[in-house]
């Protein structure tokens, strides 16, 4: 494709509103050049980059408990028509990411150290939120020329799209949504939690004991702090949020099954 059709093609995508109901406009409303479907067409691209990168834990009953949660997340969610994996990176860090195309993988330290599942599912939560909401794409699309995001939805420059794929995967592209994509992963990521049956407090609780290994330990959770700064008013939100959603005597906030996922986690980072 030459140049100028390539710009007119530009051109018309730019002229494509973005989200096509209302539900979709809440949680997909930032500008966004890159489609669902150009989207999870570098699912496969992304997986392999993260492969590369990250040592991931092929404990197959760990991964399927881990699935079995994200899928009851992303059930809230209006992408759960879509594919998403969910993967553990054997990193001590206490860590989560969201990549396009559904991916999210959490680190073993975040495992050990979420104490309950509502702590757990409320970064899980979190990080699909970040997903369901394209974060990534928008970002991607304000952070981009024209040019270079035109050859990774044409596909027509093959190293291009590898070099962006794999910068996106080390971190340096999308290491920090800003504020407000932050502030809406944690309402978002809180209301799936309680949609999916968890206890909502479980983000204040998690959000308490982040701040007790800031003091403890704090190298464990540098990497989260810096791309998610934890103050005092990001707490009262998400306590705000919690006290928003109506209790139940049926919600959860733990459950043996995910104390032996704890331990498998403790077990894998002693081998
Ligand atoms: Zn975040």
């Amino acid at each position: 494709m030459n140049g100028e059709a390539r710009s007119l093609l530009l051109i018309l995508v730019l002229l494509v509103p973005v989200g096509g109901c209302s539900a979709l406009a809440v949680e997909q409303g930032g500008f966004n050049l890159i489609s669902l479907d150009e989207e999870w067409s570098m699912r496969d691209e992304l997986m392999a980059q993260v492969e590369e990168e990250y040592e991931l834990s092929q404990d197959a009953p760990m991964v399927a408990y881990l699935e079995r949660i994200g899928t009851r997340l992303v059930a809230q969610t209006t992408l759960a028509n879509r594919t998403w994996t969910f993967g553990i990176v054997r990193d001590e860090a206490v860590n989560a990411f969201n990549l396009p195309g559904g991916l999210v993988y959490v680190n073993l330290g975040l495992i050990k150290n979420a104490e309950t599942l509502d702590q757990f599912t409320a970064v899980l939560g979190h990080e699909i939120a970040h997903g369901a909401a394209r974060h990534g794409t928008q970002l991607m699309t304000r952070q981009m020329g024209i040019g270079l995001l035109g050859s990774v939805l044409m596909g027509d420059n093959p190293s291009d799209r590898e070099k962006l794929l794999a910068g996106i995967v080390a971190g340096g592209t999308l290491s920090s949504y800003g504020r407000d994509a932050e502030r809406e992963a944690d309402r978002l990521g809180i209301g799936f939690a309680h949609g999916a049956g968890f206890d909502p407090d479980g983000a204040v609780t998690m959000f308490e004991m982040l701040l007790g290994l800031r003091q403890g330990r704090p190298s464990s959770v540098e990497r989260f702090f810096s791309s998610h700064p934890l103050t005092e008013e990001r707490i009262a939100h998400a306590k705000q949020i919690a006290a928003t959603l109506p209790d139940s005597p049926t919600l959860i906030h733990d459950t043996p099954a995910y104390q032996d996922f704890r331990r498998r986690a403790s077990a894998a980072s002693r081998n």
